[in-house]
């Protein structure tokens, strides 16, 4: 990929290569192996963004694991519009279940905080986060993030499965906005 995209109105310039991203998560899925290990854990990707992430993770998880998928939405634009709604539910029995919950990216954290409170009201045993990103300075919620490939500075990124008003998602590599 070019080291500057132009996404309809925005500049972006090539900010993580999905080089660094892979060994990132060569890291993660080996930690992830040994503590999940005999639990069965039952993944939730995050529709739309973390289905690249998911994908590259999920082919390096070895324990027996189900997979599922919720979409759920708070972003329009560059800003988060701290609504949220759950808009492809979970129609699983979860009762007493590892979970590990897929994101792209923890901004602010509401969209998770909403989606976990739905999550304990079905009583698993543990749910545990998984994210490609997060940006510590907008982080305004106080679960874990559990596994973790990047802490980023508080600026709008996109590409592997990120988008900027539906583009952008389809590159390998992570850009940041130029203000
Ligand atoms: P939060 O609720 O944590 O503020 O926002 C989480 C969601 O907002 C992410 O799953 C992602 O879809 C979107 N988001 C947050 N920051 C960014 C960003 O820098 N770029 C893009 N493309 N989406 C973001």
């Amino acid at each position: 990929m070019p080291d500057t995209w132009i996404l309809k109105d925005k500049s972006f310039k090539k900010y993580i290569t999905n080089e660094a991203i892979q060994e990132k998560i060569i890291a993660l899925s080996a930690q992830m192996n040994t503590d999940l290990e005999g639990k069965k854990p039952l993944f939730i990707v995050v529709l739309n963004g973390a289905f690249i992430f998911a994908s590259d993770l999920l082919k390096r998880i070895t324990v027996d694991c189900e997979i599922a998928f919720v979409k759920l939405s708070s972003y329009h634009g560059t800003h988060s519009s701290g609504v949220v709604q759950q808009i492809i539910g979970l129609d699983l029995d979860i009762k007493g279940r590892t979970i590990v919950v897929i994101e792209d990216i923890v901004d602010t954290g509401l969209t998770l905080v909403s989606f976990l409170e739905t999550l304990r009201k079905m009583e698993p045993a543990e749910v545990k986060i998984a994210s490609c990103l997060l940006k510590p300075e907008a982080f305004k919620s106080k679960f874990p993030v559990d596994y973790l490939c990047f802490s980023i500075p508080n600026e709008f990124v996109v590409g592997y499965g990120l988008d900027y008003d539906g583009l952008g998602r389809n590159s390998s590599d992570i850009y940041k906005i130029v203000e």
